[in-house]
Order: structure tokens, then C-alpha cells, then sequence
């Protein structure tokens, strides 16, 4: 049996609580939300802390709320399950219910938070394992060794991004509220990532996520995730796609987003896909077409690596076909794309 190892409990109540801990402790400390990834990750002893900052009794930071003129503002503690389910999520940003929806298994959406879903660890299959399976391989970079298992005489983590939320939220171009003791700040998801996956934020221990901010969508938003993963019950993925289709009145495309996650350290925008999809009306040859093109510029550009289990060539050709299936999803307002 794997044992947690010795930390104290703190219990804020407010987030300037929270915040004047986590300067205190620096990073002997972690945020604990839902503790769905970070206490297995501690029975792996892949953390040396001495304080748990718990999230739970911090009211503020839970609820989905109706952002200005027509987004969202969703606090960092809000279970998956709430916001799966919450009309204005599936309304205002469908792609991000239906990635919340896949997380995991039922248990896990109901102890696990957003907030925890985007600070999500990267994940390897040399990382994600006891500290006596780690300590027979030697270790490697991201932990207590110097090697990488994946990329031989690789110098840099490639430990993947595996939060089925973060391509959701970058498609829809969401904001990070932030804050620390030296006060909030707003990040856009995209300048959250970096490509490092021994840590693969811009963020220090001392940041607290307080709420995740949506922006209005356009009139024809569309929205669908796509998840390939082993188990359709509760498996991370091993590809998911999110994606989006805006759409004047004529149904035709005006702007188009897809992002990937479980490549590599930071979730993957697919380059030029607008290019390919913009001026294609919905339900035509010519949008089929357009889709075919994205698929494509998906596989050429995204190179998935034995990083995570599932064999690297396998999820490389599913690619292009949850790419095109989440697309056409997305157009007929469906989803979402996954096998069970
Ligand atoms: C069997 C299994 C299957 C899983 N499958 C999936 C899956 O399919 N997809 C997926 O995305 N995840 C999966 N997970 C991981 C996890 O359940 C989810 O990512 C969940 O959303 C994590 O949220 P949490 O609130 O439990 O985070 P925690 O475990 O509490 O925290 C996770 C990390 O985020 C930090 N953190 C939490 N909240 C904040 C905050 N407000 N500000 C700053 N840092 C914060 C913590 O310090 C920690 O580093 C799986 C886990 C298990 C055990
Ligand atoms: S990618 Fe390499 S360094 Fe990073 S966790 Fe995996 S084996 Fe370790």
C-alpha cells in the first residue's frame, strides 16, 4: 500500500487567507482542491511539502456565474460535475461542459475542481508511478534523476499536458484570474503554458487560480471536445481535441480554433486551421473539404511521443479522425466525440 507522507493541513476561509500562506510556506506548500491528482501524486512522493492549503472552506472561489455581456466567470474551486452540468456552460461554451464531462470517472468530477483540472501536473508513464518503480529505473529529470526515458540524452521534461479542460478554455480563449500576496493579476491561457514538463506554468507556488473567465462567444458559436482514451469509463486521454466554429447567419465560417492536449508539455494549436475553414458554409462539399484540410494540418503538425501510454504511431493516426469527427460534431451543435 502506498502511504501519504507527513504535511499539515491549513484551512483558509478567504483567498487573501490562502494567499498569505502560500507566501509563508513558498514552495513547501501546494493548493489541495479536490486532491484527485495531487494525492496520488504525493503517494508517489513526487512532491516534498510540508503544508496542504485547503481549498474547500474558501467560498468564494466556487460557483459558475453569468460574465459582462454574455461570458462566463467560474471559480477556480467549481466541481467538474457543476460545471459539466450547468446550463450556462452548455449554452455559452459547449466545448468546455462536454471536456469537464470526460474527466476522469463520476467520482472524480465530483471532488475535482476546474481550478485543479488546469493547474494539473503534466504526466508521464516514468513519472506517474511509485517512488520504488521510479528509483529501479534510475529516476529521470522531472524527479530526483538526471535522465529522460523518453528522449534519449533529452535535457528537457516532454511530460504531456493532460488536463482535458486547458485545450477547452484555449479554444474559447479564456482568462486566468490570478492572485498572490503582491495582488491579482489576468492571464490569457495561452500565456500560461510553457513547454517544460517538469513544470509547465508561468505561475510560481505562490499563485493562487481564483476564477477562470470565458469571453462572450458570437451569435453562431459552436463548440465540441473530442476524447481518445483507453477506458471510456475514467482514463486520461490520449488525445483530446477541442474545438471551435463561429459562424455568421448564413452558417458560414467566420473564425475556427482547434487545440490538442496529451502531446506534449503545453496544449497544441493547430496553425492555419481558420485559413482552411473560413468561408465554408455548413453542410456543404465545400466545408467537408475544409475539414479534410484541417485533419490534415492536424497530423502534419502533431507528433505524439511515447510520453504517455498508448502507442505513439496509433494515436498519431487518430489524429486526423478526431479532428475531422469533432468538427462535423461541433457544426451539427453535437457532441461529444468519444468512444465508449
Ligand atoms: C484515475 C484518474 C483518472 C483521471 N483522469 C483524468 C482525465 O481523464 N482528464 C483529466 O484532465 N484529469 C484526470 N485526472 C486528474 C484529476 O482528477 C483532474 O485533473 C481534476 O480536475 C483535478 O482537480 P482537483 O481539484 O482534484 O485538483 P487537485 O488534485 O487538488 O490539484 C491538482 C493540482 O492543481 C493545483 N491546484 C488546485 N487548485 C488550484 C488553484 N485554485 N490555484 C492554484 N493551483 C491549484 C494543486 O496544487 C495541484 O498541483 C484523473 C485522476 C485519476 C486519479
Ligand atoms: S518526459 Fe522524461 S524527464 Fe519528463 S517525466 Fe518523462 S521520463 Fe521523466
Amino acid at each position: 500500500m502506498l502511504r501519504l507522507p507527513a504535511f499539515r493541513v491549513a484551512r483558509p476561509r478567504t483567498v487573501d487567507e490562502v494567499c498569505a500562506l502560500l507566501a509563508e510556506h513558498g514552495a513547501r506548500a501546494r493548493v489541495v482542491a479536490g486532491g484527485t491528482d495531487l494525492l496520488p501524486n504525493l503517494k508517489h512522493e513526487l512532491y516534498d511539502i510540508d503544508v496542504l492549503v485547503a481549498l474547500s472552506d474558501v467560498d468564494e472561489l466556487r460557483g459558475v456565474r453569468a460574465g459582462e455581456s454574455g461570458g462566463l466567470s467560474i471559480g477556480a474551486a467549481t466541481t467538474l460535475a457543476e460545471v459539466a452540468a450547468s446550463e450556462l456552460v452548455r449554452e455559452r461554451a459547449p466545448v468546455l461542459a462536454q471536456a469537464c464531462g470526460l474527466v476522469a470517472g463520476p467520482q472524480h468530477r465530483t471532488m475535482g475542481t476546474l481550478g485543479g483540472n488546469v493547474m494539473l501536473d503534466t504526466r508521464c508513464q516514468w513519472i506517474n508511478q511509485s517512488y520504488f518503480w521510479r528509483q529501479a529505473l534510475g529516476f529521470c529529470l522531472k524527479k530526483d534523476g538526471t535522465l529522460c526515458h523518453v528522449v534519449q540524452g533529452g535535457q528537457k521534461c516532454v511530460a504531456a499536458a493532460s488536463n482535458d479542460s486547458a485545450p477547452a478554455l484555449t479554444s474559447l480563449n479564456a482568462t486566468l484570474a490570478f492572485q498572490s500576496s503582491a495582488g491579482r493579476r489576468a492571464l490569457p491561457i495561452e500565456e500560461l503554458w510553457r513547454a517544460d514538463g517538469i513544470w509547465n506554468k508561468v505561475t510560481g507556488p505562490e499563485d493562487l487560480l481564483v476564477s477562470i473567465e470565458v469571453p462572450a462567444q458570437v451569435a453562431g458559436h459552436r463548440g465540441a471536445y473530442g476524447k481518445l482514451r483507453d477506458r471510456g469509463s475514467i482514463d486520461f486521454p490520449l488525445l483530446g481535441v477541442a474545438v471551435r466554429l463561429d459562424c455568421d447567419d448564413r452558417e458560414a465560417v467566420v473564425d475556427a480554433d482547434v487545440v490538442l492536449v496529451a502531446l506534449q508539455a503545453r496544449p497544441v494549436r493547430v496553425k492555419h486551421v481558420s485559413d482552411a475553414l473560413r468561408g465554408a458554409v455548413l453542410g456543404t462539399d465545400a466545408f467537408a473539404e475544409a475539414v479534410e484540410e484541417a485533419a490534415r494540418l492536424a497530423h502534419k503538425q502533431c507528433h505524439p511521443l511515447p510520453n504517455i501510454p498508448g502507442d505513439p504511431d496509433y494515436r498519431r493516426a487518430m489524429i486526423p479522425v478526431y479532428v475531422r469527427r469533432t468538427l462535423r460534431a461541433a457544426a451539427e451543435r453535437g457532441g461529444p466525440v468519444h468512444h465508449l
